[in-house]
């Protein structure tokens, strides 16, 4: 199945967080790596007075099921330190499924496509850097999105090296 993941971090040395989580990402069972988008720069959401996030998606082939990968997502998300205290709080690593395939899913666990995608620019920018004609299920294209979409205070930062 053809999968996108959201990363975030803004805690530790963020951008030393994506990189590893990209590289654990792309070491995971019956996972293939397939692409990783730039890394971009946003202002926090929620709560103001925590670092600016650094933020990426990555493209994911991979014949896990979606609530095995979200345990290994969180796995991950552990591994990184990554403590639970505000919602929408900084942390270490933050990993979401934004689209697995063509599966909708809205479970307690789990809601796919992500809620987030086409509101949140720090999502959908890196999103679309790798698949501008991909369909989101319910969304539609993921191109004419982004006119809904301002770019506010993201900046892309440039390419990641592995
Ligand atoms: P948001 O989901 O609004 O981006 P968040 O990432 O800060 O907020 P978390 O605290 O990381 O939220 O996760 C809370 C719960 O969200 C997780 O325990 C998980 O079960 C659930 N969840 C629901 N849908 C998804 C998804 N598509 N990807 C990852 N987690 C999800
Ligand atoms: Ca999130
Ligand atoms: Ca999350």
């Amino acid at each position: 199945m053809r999968v996108f993941i959201g990363l975030g971090s803004n805690l530790e040395n963020p951008e030393q967080q994506i990189k590893t989580a990209v590289n654990d990402m792309g070491s995971l069972s019956e996972s293939k790596l397939i692409a990783c988008s730039s890394l971009y720069s946003s202002p926090p959401m929620g709560p103001q007075d925590q670092p600016d996030y650094i933020n990426a998606v990555i493209e994911l082939e991979t014949t896990l099921l979606p609530h095995v990968l979200l345990d290994e997502l969180q796995n991950i998300e552990q591994q990184h330190g990554r403590v639970r205290k505000r919602h929408w709080g900084e942390r270490t690593l933050d990993l979401d499924i934004l689209v697995y395939g063509d599966k909708l899913l809205n479970d307690k666990r789990l809601i796919v496509p992500h809620p987030g995608v086409a509101e949140r620019a720090f999502v959908l920018y890196p999103l679309a850097e790798l698949a501008l004609d991909l369909v989101i299920p319910i969304l539609g294209k993921v191109e004419p999105l982004l006119a809904h979409c301002p770019m506010g205070e993201l900046r892309k930062l440039g390419a990641i090296k592995l």
